[in-house]
C-alpha cells in the first residue's frame, strides 16, 4: 500500500511547490495572468548569500519598449535596514517589487542581493530569500493552521503557533472555537483585512527570509488596525532587511530611509524628519496628505 501512495506523495509534494510558487506570485500583485517573461540562465546557481543586502544599479526597465519606467534607478538597502518607498501613483513602486521578485529583468543595469546579480541565479532560491506580505494576501479554503503553515512545507504545530505569536494573531485563533482547525476561506469563516494581513505575516514568520517585502495595502484599514499591524511588521522587521511600497506616508515615518519616488526617477531620499526640512516633493505630498486626510497625521503620531 506504501507503494502505492508514494508516486501520490511525490505528487502532492509537487503540486505543493507549485502551489507555492503560484501563491507567491499571485499574492506579489495579484497578476496571476502575468506572462513568464524570465528564465534560469543555463546551470545558473542557487543564490547564496551572506548579508541581506539590496542594490539597483543603474536600472531601466519599460513594460513596452516605447515607454521607459524607470530611468536609470539607484539605490542601495543595507542589511537590516527598513526603507519605505513612496511617490505619486503610477511613479514605478510596484515596479521595483516586481523586478526584485524577478517576474521581469531589467532592459539595463543590475538588481543584486548579497552582492550577486539576481539574473544569475535561480528563480527558486531567489523567491526563497524574499517573503513578501502582499496587499491582499489569498487564503485556502481550509484550516488557518493550514493557512499559516503553508509559508513552509513541514511546519510544525509549536511553529506554526510561534508563527502566528509573532504575527500577534494567536489570541484571536485561541478563541475561536476550533482553534487552529478553523475553516477559512469563501465556505468558512471570513476574515478582515486585517486579519488576513495578519495571517501572511505569520505566513512570512514561517518561512523566515532574510528580505521581506510589505506592500502595503492601498485600501485603508482603520487607524487602529493600521496602527497596530504598523507594530507588528516593525517587531518583524527588526533583524531583517526590509523594503515597503507605502501608499500612503502614515506608514513610513519611522522607516530607516525613504526613497521618494517620480517618473520613474530617485528624486529624495532621506528620514522622514530630513526630508521634510528639505521641502521637496515628499514635504508638499505630506502635506497634502495631511489636509486631505486629517487621520493619517493622527496615524502618525
Ligand atoms: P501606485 O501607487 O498607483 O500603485 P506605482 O508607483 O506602484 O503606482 P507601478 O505599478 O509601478 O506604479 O506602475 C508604473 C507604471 O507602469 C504605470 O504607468 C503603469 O501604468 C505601468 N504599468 C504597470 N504595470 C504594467 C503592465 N503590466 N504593463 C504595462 N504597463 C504597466
Amino acid at each position: 500500500l506504501t507503494q502505492l501512495f508514494r508516486p501520490l506523495d511525490m505528487l502532492g509534494m509537487v503540486y505543493r511547490t507549485v502551489r507555492q510558487g503560484l501563491i507567491d506570485m499571485a499574492e506579489m500583485f495579484a497578476l496571476v495572468d502575468t506572462p513568464m517573461e524570465v528564465s534560469d540562465a543555463p546551470g545558473a546557481p542557487a543564490l547564496v548569500i551572506t548579508r541581506p543586502t539590496l542594490r539597483f544599479d543603474r536600472v531601466r526597465f519599460g513594460y513596452d519598449p516605447d515607454r521607459e519606467i524607470l530611468k536609470s534607478l539607484t539605490f542601495k538597502v543595507e542589511a537590516g535596514e527598513r526603507v519605505a518607498i513612496v511617490g505619486p501613483s503610477g511613479a514605478g513602486k510596484s515596479t521595483i517589487a516586481r523586478l526584485l521578485f524577478r517576474f521581469y529583468d531589467p532592459t539595463a543595469g543590475r538588481i543584486l542581493i548579497g552582492g550577486k546579480d539576481i539574473k544569475t541565479v535561480t528563480q527558486q532560491s531567489l523567491r526563497a530569500h524574499i517573503g513578501i506580505v502582499p496587499q491582499d494576501s489569498v487564503l485556502f479554503n481550509d484550516t488557518i493552521g493550514y493557512n499559516i503553515a503553508y509559508g513552509r512545507e513541514g511546519a510544525t504545530r509549536s511553529e506554526i503557533e510561534a508563527a502566528a505569536r509573532g504575527a500577534a494573531i494567536a489570541d484571536f485563533i485561541e478563541s475561536l472555537p476550533d482553534g487552529y482547525e478553523t475553516e477559512v476561506g469563501e465556505r468558512g469563516l471570513k476574515l478582515s483585512g486585517g486579519e488576513k494581513q495578519r495571517v501572511a505575516i505569520a505566513r512570512t514568520l514561517l518561512k523566515n527570509p532574510p528580505i521581506i517585502l510589505f506592500d502595503e495595502a492601498t485600501s485603508a484599514l482603520d487607524t487602529r488596525t493600521e496602527q497596530d499591524i504598523m507594530r507588528t511588521i516593525r517587531a518583524v522587521a527588526a533583524d531583517r532587511t526590509t523594503l515597503t511600497i507605502a501608499h500612503r506616508l502614515s506608514t513610513v515615518v519611522d522607516a530607516d530611509r525613504i526613497i521618494v519616488l517620480e517618473g520613474g526617477q530617485l528624486v529624495e531620499q532621506g528620514s522622514h524628519a530630513q526630508l521634510l526640512a528639505e521641502d521637496g516633493l515628499y514635504a508638499e505630498m505630506w502635506a497634502r496628505q495631511a489636509s486631505e486626510a486629517p487621520a493619517a497625521s493622527e496615524a502618525a503620531e
